[in-house]
Parts: structure tokens; C-alpha cells; sequence
């Protein structure tokens, strides 16, 4: 017996859900190219079960955050083309070249110390340039970029395989800002025609939804593919065709009848307001779920919604089952993200309880968790 098939907290991941979001986003891009972001681990999904599924698929070109990321999956086995979105340190350049990695690259130390190895080691390597057209974090300034461009012309080791820059505001409703980014972006798309540039690259999920003029020579989705909107307050209609691929399950261990007046878990946040059932499931906030949680979800065990009590604990939380007495087991399913019956709990709902967003949500469930593919 595996002893991995003992842990009954567990992230089920949908292929056949990925299969079908990649269709509806392959649908509002066209022919254009897709090259599905899966860093930290395909937003908590994991990385080696997405990525070879999308290959399967036909997706062949990958975004990581890390180049450690993207060869921890060349090891694995995944056979794909990798961007590197964030930067590397100039001793951190062979790598890159080991694995002919595609760093995204807006500073001239990288630049020069990718030049460097490459020529040391007589090959050439494929960057995409950063600009940054609003975002504030990477890219050069788009006043620079001629420059800058100039400056990985003058590299004979260096080719520019992409120039391509990141949106910050376009999941928002109102999208004057983005809209401003695309023509800035455009403009220079223009402007450095003679460099024969083969791709320009902008849009993330959100602009895939809702800014067609962003859409150019690729994109780059990340939390669409995984099946979850890019805020909620976004309402583009094919955003609800998304199905959201992983779902996180666990199990009753213990049930235990106590007295009125009984105070829950650490701290003692809840005391029972009269004699209850109360059920001790394995998740806590070393699987990812949230403490500042505590108190404030509910969960699903026998299709109903069940309310968490008390602090959720590193390893557990307590679910109030007195509305089952006599009807629930130990050993029985509780759903914390997914579907049970005829009631849903969404990643959504998470991140709106703990005041973030779905990416910190899926991406939070930490690596104690299995992801089982269903
Ligand atoms: N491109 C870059 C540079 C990113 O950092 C990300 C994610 O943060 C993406 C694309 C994918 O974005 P999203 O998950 O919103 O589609």
C-alpha cells in the first residue's frame, strides 16, 4: 500500500475541466498562440500534472515565474519551451543556457551576462524584452526600449525572440488604464518595425477576456486556464463557460458530542450555544487554509452546508455537524472547494472571506496536500 493514499486532505484535479477552459480560451484567441503560465507549482494545481496535459494538448511553449521552476519540470520529463518571466542573477545565466530557457530581460547586467555565457559557451540564447508599460515592476521604460534594443542588437549571441509587456488593472471594469497601456505598447510595436521582432506579447487572462485589442502575437494565461476568473467583478459572459479544475476534499477523522457552553480549539473563539456534534476534519493551516479563516467558512458534509468553528488549528479545524446527529460518519467526505450535491464552495468564496484573491487561494495549498487527478 502507498502510504501517500493515507492522506485524506487532497487537491483533485480535473483534466477534463483544463481540456475544456483551454478550448474556451483557444476560442476567444483565434489562431493565436498560447503560452499558459504555470508558475508556483500551475497556481497550486501542480505543475507536472498541468504542464504535460497542456503538451497533450498541443501547448508546447510554457511561462514560469523561476527558471528553478522550469527545470525541476525539464527533469520530470516535460518537453516544452520556457519563458522565464522574472529575472535571474548573472551567476544564475548558465542555466539558462543549459536548458535553452527564454528569460523575459529588462536590465542590461542580465543582458550582458547572458552575452557572456552564451559566448563563452559559442551558442546564442532567445530573450524576450520587458517593457514596462504600467505595471511598475519589471520592464524598461518604454522611452528606452529603442535603446535597450539596440543595446541586444549589438550581441551577436543574443536573439530577440519576443518584446512583451504585463497589465495591472485589466480585470477592473473600468479599463481606461489598460486601454492606455495597449496604445503605448502598440505604438512601440510601430515604432520598432525595422528590428524584425517576431512577437508582441501583452495580454493575461483578463485581457484575453475583455481587451481584444491586447491580444497581438500571444498570450499569456495563467488563473483562466485553471478555470477562475480574474476578479469577480468582471462580466464577461464566457468567463462563466470556465470550469474550475481542482477541487479540495478531505475527510472526518473524529466525532465527538459536547456540552453547552464547550470552547473550541485554541483561543477558545467559539463556545457551543448548546449540546452539539462537532467533527474534527485534517486540514489546517499547514495544508494552506487560511487561520484568519477561522470561524468564518463553511464547509459541505452530507450535501449541507456545515459551519467551521473555533481557530483552525496547523493540522485541523472543527466543523459544527449537530445538524447531521445520526445521519454522518467518521470517515465521511467534506468538501472544502468544490461540489457536494446540490451546494458549490468556490475558490472565490475563500478569497472573498479572507480578503484576497482565487490566485492566493489555490495557490496557498501547500505541498503536504496530494493533487490526485480524478
Ligand atoms: N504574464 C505575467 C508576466 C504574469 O506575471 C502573469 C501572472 O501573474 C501572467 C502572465 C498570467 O496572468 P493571469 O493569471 O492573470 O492570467
Amino acid at each position: 500500500m502507498n502510504y501517500k493514499n493515507t492522506h485524506l486532505t487532497r487537491a483533485i484535479i480535473h483534466l477534463d475541466h483544463l481540456t475544456h477552459n483551454m478550448k474556451v480560451l483557444q476560442k476567444k484567441a483565434g489562431k493565436r498562440p498560447l503560452f499558459p503560465a504555470i508558475k508556483a507549482n500551475a497556481y497550486g494545481h501542480d505543475a507536472e500534472i498541468i504542464a504535460k496535459h497542456l503538451i497533450s494538448l498541443g501547448y508546447t511553449t510554457l511561462c514560469t515565474a523561476h527558471l528553478s521552476e522550469a527545470a525541476e519540470l525539464v527533469e520530470k520529463g516535460v518537453n516544452a519551451t520556457f519563458i522565464i518571466l522574472s529575472p535571474t542573477l548573472a551567476e544564475n545565466s548558465d542555466y539558462l543556457l543549459d536548458y535553452d530557457f527564454q528569460p523575459i530581460v529588462s536590465s542590461q547586467v542580465q543582458l550582458q551576462a547572458l552575452a557572456q555565457a552564451a559566448r563563452r559557451r559559442d551558442k546564442q540564447i532567445t530573450i524576450h524584452v520587458k517593457v514596462d508599460t504600467g505595471m511598475g515592476r519589471m520592464g524598461v521604460r518604454p522611452d528606452q526600449l529603442l535603446m535597450f534594443l539596440d543595446e541586444c542588437k549589438a550581441q551577436p549571441e543574443i536573439i530577440i525572440g519576443g518584446v512583451c509587456s504585463h497589465f495591472p488593472r485589466a480585470d477592473e471594469n473600468n479599463l481606461s488604464f489598460s486601454k492606455t497601456q495597449i496604445n503605448t505598447f502598440t505604438a512601440l510595436k510601430k515604432e520598432t518595425k525595422a528590428y524584425n521582432i517576431p512577437l508582441y506579447h501583452i495580454a493575461n487572462s483578463a485581457a484575453l477576456f475583455a481587451l481584444e485589442e491586447a491580444h497581438l502575437d500571444a498570450i499569456r494565461p495563467g488563473i483562466s486556464i485553471y478555470g477562475l476568473k480574474p476578479s469577480v467583478s468582471m462580466v464577461v459572459p464566457e468567463l462563466n463557460d470556465l470550469k474550475p479544475i481542482m477541487s479540495l476534499v478531505s475527510r472526518i477523522t473524529l466525532l465527538k458530542e459536547v456540552v453547552q457552553d464547550t470552547g473550541i480549539s485554541y483561543g477558545h473563539l467559539h463556545y457551543t450555544d448548546k449540546p452539539s456534534l462537532i467533527a474534527t476534519i485534517p486540514i489546517g493551516y499547514g495544508d494552506g487554509l487560511s487561520r484568519s479563516l477561522s470561524n468564518r467558512i463553511e464547509v459541505l458534509i452530507g450535501n449541507e452546508r456545515c459551519r467551521q468553528i473555533g481557530n483552525i488549528c496547523m493540522d485541523q479545524c472543527m466543523i459544527d455537524v449537530t445538524q447531521l446527529r445520526g445521519k454522518v460518519s467518521i470517515g465521511d467526505e467534506v468538501v472544502i472547494i468544490g461540489t457536494q450535491g446540490s451546494e458549490t464552495i468556490t475558490a472565490d468564496d475563500l478569497a472573498k472571506k479572507q480578503h484576497t484573491v482565487n490566485y492566493e487561494i489555490v495557490t496557498a495549498i501547500s505541498s503536504r496536500v496530494p493533487r490526485i487527478v480524478a
